[in-house]
């Protein structure tokens, strides 16, 4: 069987990311699965642990370090690791799967760096800083001083959206799913 490929997905907090992966992930003709991560942050809203992330402590997120068990993971926020586990993405792949790693912006260089033309990398670019602001003040699932962490992060990402195979504008919604979808489609079914 063919092996799949790896989509890596960035954007800053705030730039509608969650919105486009879960529109895309329903276009079955695309064959994608989702990567869920590694975290030692809490649940935020509706989250459940083994859908969206795998929320463990940084004891056990210490213990996967050592035992090798990561593609890659990074501290993304202060105290806050996030990884991506190595047998779940390589078990989804050998099964023809196209794997989705959404990563901070380190974690998906590196992981284009590791996987070269079997991953398209993809900036997602929210129109501005103030919208990101705005998108993170309104779903209100952080406290106050979570968000200003997220807007300074967000402004680090945005800095290294060069560095990405394609980057797609989230300006109007509709108009974003459709750009990632064709680049994604082309990616995994085009020639
Ligand atoms: P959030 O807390 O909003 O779910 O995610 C925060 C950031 O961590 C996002 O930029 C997300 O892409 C990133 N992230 C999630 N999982 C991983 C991972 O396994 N590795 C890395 N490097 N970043 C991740």
């Amino acid at each position: 069987m063919k092996k799949g490929k790896v989509i890596i997905i960035s954007a800053p907090s705030g730039s509608g990311k969650s919105t486009i992966i879960k529109h895309l992930m329903a276009q079955p003709e695309l064959r994608l699965v989702f990567s869920i991560s590694a975290t030692t942050r809490s649940p935020r809203g509706q989250e459940q642990h083994g859908r969206d992330y795998y929320f463990i402590s940084p004891d056990e997120f210490r213990a996967l370090i050592s035992q090798n068990a990561f593609v890659e993971y990074e501290q993304v926020y202060a105290g806050i690791y996030y990884g991506t586990l190595k047998d779940k993405v390589e078990r989804q792949l050998a099964e023809g799967y196209n794997v989705v790693v959404d990563l901070d912006v380190n974690g998906g260089e590196r992981v284009k760096a590791l996987y070269g033309d079997r991953a398209l990398s993809l900036f997602i670019q929210p129109p501005s800083i103030e919208v990101v602001r705005q998108r993170l003040e309104g779903r209100a699932t952080e406290a106050p001083e979570d968000i200003e962490k997220r807007i300074e992060r967000a402004a680090y990402e945005l800095s290294r959206a060069p560095h990405f195979d394609r980057v797609v504008v989230n300006d109007k919604l509709a108009d974003a799913q459709a750009e990632a979808y064709a680049i994604i489609n082309q990616f995994v079914n085009g020639d």
